[in-house]
C-alpha cells in the first residue's frame, strides 16, 4: 500500500520531515561513503560573506552549487562539499561600527582596536551559524563544520606567501596616486569595488563657471567649469585642447568657440597658442594657492562638448589631473585629510568636508569677482559601495601589484576556462586587458595584514608565513592573540638589510585576496603534510574543524572543475582567484565558471530593505517552501535577470500540483485495484499498450534531457524539459489511459509507477524535498532515499514514436483552439474534423483524435473550409500607397488580390510585402478553424438533434460525477441514480458505466444515493 496523498503538498511540513529524516539516517553522509574512490569532481566553495543570515540573493547561488553537486554524486564522483565564510574587511567593520555607534576611525581607535576586533569576530560568529542554519532550510548539502574561514591564521598566512612571492618576482610597489577614496571610511577603494552595484549613483552638485584672470594680459580671464568646487583651493593649471580654436568676448573671456556658436567674439586663437599663458589661481589669498604659478597647459582629452573648452587642473584631486602634474612638472596639493577635511594651511576653510566647503567656496567666488555663474548638475557619481558616502579622489600612498607582466597569462589562462554563458568570459576578457595594476591596500582595521616592513635603510622586507616572523621578531610575538590588528602591530622584525628594527605599514589588504587564495589556502598547496584541524587557526578557533591537507591533495583537487557565482564577481572573486593562480603557478584554477545575472523583484525593481520588496529567506521558506523557491531559481537563465517574488511562486505551485494530481492518481488507484510494485522489477512492462510504449519513451527523453542539461550547467533546461513531462504525463498519459485504472491494467500501472520514480529520480537535485518525500512512499523496497538510488541510466528515446504523438498533440491542440473560437463547449459533440498539412504519421491516430474532440469523423486532407483576409498596415502601407490606399484597401476587403510566394500579395498592379499587411485565416460559415505551422484544423460545427442530444447526455454525466463529489462518495462507491431526463434513459447502461450506477430511472430532479 502507498501513503494516500492529501488533495495537495504541504510543501514547508513535508520538508522539515525530510531534514528530520535525512539528519536521522544520515542520508548524505551514506552518499558520500558510498562515493569515496570513485572519480573526482571538484568545487571550490566562493565563501559567503558572515555577517547577515541568509538572504533570497544568496540562496539562488547556494541553491544552484547544491544542485550540481547533487548531481555529481548521483553520478558516483567524490567531492569535497566543502563551505567557506568570508570574514574580514569593510562589510564586517561597518557593521560593527554602527552596532557600536561609533562613526569614524577616530572613534574606532578610542574603543580601542583588541574590543573592536573581537566584536568583529563576533559577528562572524553569530552571522555563520545563521548562514548554515538558512543553507541547511534550503536543502544545501555541505559538510558543515568543516568550513573555511578566511578570518584563520592558515589562510593570512598563504595570502602572505602569495605577496612574498609577488614581491620576489618585482611586481610589488608602493604608489602614490590619486586614487577613489571613501572620506567616512578612511580609505581608498580599487578599481574592482568600483564595479559592484549601487556604486554609482544619480547625485546634484554644484555646476560653477569661474573665471581666472590672466597675468600678462590686461582685463582678459581664463572661464573654467567644474562640480567639485572643493578642488578649486587645489588648482595649479588650466588645461585647453591644442588644435581646437578659442575665442574672446568682449568682456574679455576666452572659450572654445565651438561650444559658443552663436556669441560674438573679438579675437580668435589655437589652444596651442594659449599654453604658457599665466592666469592668478582662484583661492592665491590662502598659503598653498599663492605657492603656486598658476599656467595653462595642453592637453588632447579636453572635451569639446561639455564645460567650457578650459579645464581646471587640480594634481591632488583626480588621476587625469596627478597623470597631467607627472607629465608637465606641475606641483601637487592635496587639500583634504583622511577624514576628506581640509588641512589647517587652508586658512578658512580648515576642518571642514568637502561639502561644507562647497557652499563657502561659491560665497567666497563671488565676493572676490571670480564667479561667473552658479547652478546645480545631476549626474552619476560613484559612492562607497559599503556605506554609501559619496566618494573624493585624494593622494595617497597605496601597495600595488603590477599587472603589466602577467596581463598577457592571465588573459591566457582565461582562454582555458569554459564560461557559461559564453558572454561573461568576454566580459573577464575585456577586463583582462583594460584593468590597471591591483590597489591591494586599505587603510583600515579588520583585514588581512599587509606583512610589509619598509626599512630607512632602503630594503622592503616581506614576511611570507608566522614561522617566519617567530624568527625575526624582536618582541611581541608571543601576545599574537590573532594574525590581526592590533596585536600583530606590536611584533617589529629586523631588517634582513641591515639589521635594525623595522615595524609593519598598518595599511590592512583587499578582501579579494582573503577569497582569492582559497583555491590554495584550502587545499593544502605545497603543505609538506597534513595538519589535522589545521583550518582551525586564529580567529577561526573553534569554529571549524576543517583540516589543512598536503600538497598531494592540492595536486588531487586543483584546479576546480567547476565554480559558480553572479556576474559581477567576474572583476572580483573570479578575478582575484584567477590573478593569484596565475601569480603563483601560472594556470587558471577553475576549467568552468556559471556565471548568472541579478535578482530584482517580480516587477523588475531592486530589492531594498527600506523599499519594502525585500524578501526575507526566512519568511519565503514558510510561505512557498524551499522546493518552489529553487524550482524558481533553476528556471532562470543565466544570462538574464530573476525577478523573484511571491507571484511567481503561485504560478510555480500551481505547476507542482498538476504533478502532484498525477502521483496521487496512481497512489490513489494502485490502493484500490492492490497495485504492489517492486523495484527488482522496475522498468518491466509486461505486454505493453502503444500508449504505455509511447510513455516509456516520453520519460527516456526526459531522463536524456535532463542529463544534458545538468552536463550544460543549465538548469533552466532541466525545468523546461520536466515541465513539458508534467504536460505530456498528466494531459496525455493519464488523460488517454485513465479507464484502465478502473481495474487492475498492470501494464498501465507499472508505466505510470515507472514513469513517475524516473522522473522524481531526475528532478531530485533541484527539488531535493519534494522527490524524496513521494520516493519514499512510492519505492517501498529500493534505496530508502532518492538520493542513494544511482543516476538512472540514458537510454536513447524513439524520437520517430516522440514525434509521432507530438504531432497528434499538436492536432488535437489545434482542434481545441478552433472549438474554444467556435464557443462550442467540449462536451457538444461535433460532426466532422479534417486536418490539412499535418505529418503523414499522425495520420493512424484519427481514433484518439475524433475522442479527444469529441467529433465522430477526422479526416485528413484539404480544407475549403476558410479564407485569408488580408487588411492593409496602415501605419507602413499608407506612408508608402499615398493616394492609391483607398482603392486597394477596397479590393483586399472584396478578396480581389492574388497570393504570391513569401507572404506577399498582389493587388491592383501592387505587390504587398508581408510587413505590409495583416493577415488572418477565418472559418467559413458551420466551420471554426485554427491554423498553426502549416497546420490547419477545421471543425464543422453545424449540429443536428442526434448531436444535441449526445451534449444532454455528456451534460448529465459530468452534473452526476459532481454530485457524486458533493455527495461525500469514495471513488469506487456504487450508487442508484435518478434522471430527470426521459429522453436520456436510451442510454442507461453508457450512464450506468460511467456513474458507477447499479440502476437508472427517471424522476423529477436528479438525485443519487449509495447502493
Ligand atoms: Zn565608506
Ligand atoms: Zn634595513
Amino acid at each position: 500500500m502507498f501513503a494516500p496523498l492529501p488533495d495537495k503538498p504541504d510543501h514547508p511540513a513535508l520538508e522539515l520531515e525530510l531534514l528530520d529524516l535525512w539528519e536521522q539516517e544520515s542520508t548524505f553522509e551514506q552518499l558520500r561513503a558510498s562515493n569515496r574512490g570513485g572519480p573526482i569532481w571538484s568545487f571550490v566553495d566562493g565563501p559567503v560573506t558572515a555577517n547577515k543570515a541568509l538572504a533570497v540573493h544568496t540562496a539562488w547561488g547556494r541553491t544552484l552549487k547544491d544542485v550540481f553537486q547533487r548531481y555529481k554524486a548521483l553520478r558516483g564522483f567524490d567531492q569535497r562539499f566543502q563551505n567557506g565564510f568570508d570574514c574580514q574587511g569593510l562589510w564586517i567593520e561597518v557593521g560593527v561600527e554602527r552596532a557600536l555607534g561609533l562613526n569614524s576611525k577616530r572613534e574606532i581607535e578610542e574603543y580601542g582596536l583588541e574590543e573592536f576586533a573581537r566584536q568583529c569576530r563576533q559577528v562572524v560568529v553569530k552571522s555563520s551559524s545563521e548562514l548554515t542554519r538558512g543553507c541547511i532550510r534550503l536543502g544545501q548539502w555541505m559538510d558543515w563544520g568543516n568550513d573555511y574561514f578566511t578570518f584563520s591564521d592558515t589562510n593570512i598566512e598563504y595570502i602572505w606567501r602569495f605577496l612574498k612571492h609577488v614581491h620576489s618576482r618585482g611586481w610589488l610597489y608602493l604608489g602614490h596616486r590619486s586614487t577613489e577614496w571613501c572620506p567616512r571610511c578612511g580609505t581608498s577603494l580599487s578599481q574592482h569595488e568600483l564595479t559592484q552595484a549601487g556604486v554609482f549613483q544619480e547625485k546634484i552638485d554644484p555646476s560653477l563657471y569661474v573665471r581666472l584672470p590672466l597675468l600678462d594680459r590686461d582685463h582678459e580671464f581664463l572661464v573654467v567649469w567644474t562640480t567639485t568646487p572643493w578642488t578649486l583651493p587645489a588648482n595649479v593649471a588650466a588645461a585647453v585642447k591644442p588644435d581646437a580654436e578659442y575665442a574672446r568676448r568682449e568682456n574679455g573671456e576666452w572659450v572654445l568657440a565651438s561650444l559658443y556658436a552663436n556669441d560674438t567674439f573679438v579675437e580668435r586663437r589655437l589652444g596651442s597658442e594659449l599654453v604658457g599663458w599665466r592666469y592668478r589661481g582662484p583661492f592665491d589669498d590662502l598659503a598653498p594657492g599663492a605657492s603656486v604659478d598658476h599656467v595653462v597647459i595642453p592637453w588632447d582629452e579636453v572635451s569639446v562638448d561639455e564645460g567650457t573648452g578650459v579645464v581646471h587642473i587640480a594634481p591632488g584631486c583626480g588621476p587625469e589631473d596627478f597623470e597631467l602634474a607627472r607629465v608637465h612638472g606641475l606641483p601637487t596639493l592635496t587639500p583634504v585629510d583622511e577624514a576628506g577635511r581640509f588641512y589647517d594651511e587652508y586658512g578658512w576653510l580648515h576642518g571642514l568636508t568637502t561639502t561644507e566647503a562647497a557652499d563657502q567656496i561659491v560665497g567666497q567666488l563671488g565676493e572676490t569677482g571670480f564667479l561667473v555663474s552658479a547652478g546645480t548638475y545631476e549626474h552619476r557619481y560613484p559612492h562607497c559601495w559599503r556605506c554609501d558616502t559619496p566618494l573624493i579622489w585624494r593622494l595617497s600612498d597605496d601597495w600595488f601589484i603590477s599587472v603589466e607582466e602577467l596581463r598577457p597569462t592571465l588573459l591566457a589562462a582565461n582562454g582555458t576556462v569554459e564560461w557559461v554563458p559564453a558572454y561573461m568570459g568576454k566580459r573577464m576578457d575585456d577586463w583582462l586587458r583594460n584593468m590597471g595594476d591591483w590597489n591591494i591596500s586599505r587603510r583600515r582595521y579588520y583585514g588581512l595584514p599587509l606583512p610589509f616592513y619598509p626599512c630607512t635603510c632602503g630594503h622592503l622586507n616581506v614576511v611570507g608565513s608566522k614561522t617566519e616572523l617567530e624568527e625575526r621578531a624582536n618582541e611581541g610575538f608571543e601576545q599574537l592573540e590573532e594574525l590581526r590588528r592590533p596585536w600583530i602591530d606590536r611584533v617589529p622584525i629586523r631588517c634582513e638589510q641591515c639589521g635594525e628594527p623595522v615595524t609593519r605599514i598598518p595599511e590592512v589588504g583587499d578582501v579579494w585576496l582573503d577569497a582569492g587564495i582559497v583555491p590554495f589556502s584550502t587545499l593544502g598547496w605545497q603543505n609538506p603534510e597534513r595538519i589535522e584541524e589545521g583550518y582551525a587557526t586564529g580567529a577561526s578557533h573553534g569554529l571549524s574543524h576543517a583540516d589543512l591537507p598536503d600538497n598531494a591533495y592540492w595536486e588531487q583537487w586543483f584546479p576546480a572543475d567547476w565554480v559558480s557565482e553572479m556576474r559581477e564577481q567576474i572583476r572580483l572573486w573570479f578575478y582575484s582567484q584567477l590573478f593569484m593562480s596565475v601569480a603563483l603557478i601560472g594556470e587558471a584554477p577553475f576549467r568552468r565558471v556559471l556565471g548568472y545575472e541579478k535578482m530584482l523583484d517580480e516587477q523588475g525593481r531592486e530589492m531594498h530593505g527600506s523599499w519594502g520588496n525585500m524578501i526575507d529567506a526566512e519568511d519565503a521558506f514558510v510561505r512557498m517552501g524551499a522546493d518552489v523557491m529553487r524550482w524558481q531559481f533553476c528556471a532562470q537563465p543565466p544570462n538574464q535577470n530573476l525577478l523573484f517574488g511571491f507571484g511567481p511562486a503561485h504560478e510555480i505551485r500551481r505547476k507542482l500540483l498538476t504533478y502532484w494530481h498525477s502521483v496521487k492518481f496512481l497512489v490513489d488507484y494502485a490502493n484500490i485495484e492492490g497495485f504492489e510494485p517492486s523495484w527488482l522489477t522496475f522498468g518491466e512492462i509486461p505486454d505493453p499498450k502503444p500508449l504505455d510504449r509511447w510513455l516509456i519513451e516520453r520519460t527516456n527523453l526526459l531522463v536524456a534531457e535532463a542529463t544534458d542539461a545538468y552536463e550544460a550547467t543549465l538548469t533552466v533546461n532541466a525545468i523546461r524539459a520536466f515541465e513539458a513531462f508534467i504536460d505530456d504525463l498528466s494531459n496525455w498519459y493519464i488523460r488517454r489511459s485513465r479507464r484502465r485504472f478502473y481495474s487492475l491494467d498492470e501494464a498501465a500501472f507499472r508505466s505510470l509507477w515507472f514513469a513517475i520514480v524516473q522522473s522524481l529520480r531526475v528532478v531530485a537535485p533541484m527539488l531535493p524535498f519534494l522527490a524524496d518525500h513521494l520516493w519514499r512512499n512510492l519505492v517501498q523496497d529500493g534505496p530508502a532515499s532518492v538520493h542513494l538510488a544511482p543516476w538512472p541510466d540514458v537510454v536513447e528515446p524513439d524520437r520517430a514514436l516522440l514525434a509521432e504523438i507530438a504531432e497528434v498533440r499538436r492536432v488535437v491542440e489545434l482542434g481545441r483552439q478552433a472549438r474554444s473560437a467556435s464557443q462550442l463547449k467540449l462536451r457538444q459533440p461535433l460532426r466532422r474534423l479534417v486536418v490539412a498539412g499535418a505529418s503523414e504519421s499522425a495520420h493512424g491516430h484519427s481514433a484518439e483524435i475524433a475522442d479527444e474532440l469529441r467529433v465522430k469523423d477526422v479526416e485528413f486532407g484539404e480544407v475549403e473550409a476558410s479564407e485569408l483576409r488580408v487588411k492593409p498596415n496602415l501605419p507602413v502601407l499608407g506612408p508608402k500607397l499615398g493616394r492609391a490606399l483607398p482603392e486597394v484597401r477596397a479590393a483586399l476587403a472584396d478578396g480581389r488580390f492574388e497570393e504570391l510566394e513569401g507572404g506577399r500579395f498582389q493587388v491592383n498592379g501592387h505587390v504587398l510585402e508581408p510587413e505590409e499587411v495583416l493577415v488572418e485565416r477565418v472559418g467559413l460559415e458551420g466551420w471554426a478553424v485554427a491554423v498553426e505551422d502549416g497546420v490547419t484544423v477545421a471543425l464543422d460545427t453545424r449540429l443536428d438533434d442526434e448531436l444535441r442530444l449526445e451534449a444532454r447526455l455528456f451534460d448529465l454525466i459530468r452534473a452526476v460525477q459532481l454530485l457524486r463529489k458533493e455527495s461525500g462518495l469514495e471513488i469506487t462507491d456504487r450508487i442508484r441514480l435518478w434522471i430527470p431526463d426521459e429522453d436520456l434513459l436510451r442510454f442507461g447502461d453508457r450512464i450506468a458505466e460511467e456513474t458507477l450506477a447499479v440502476s437508472v430511472e427517471t424522476d423529477d430532479e436528479l438525485r443519487l444515493e449509495r447502493a
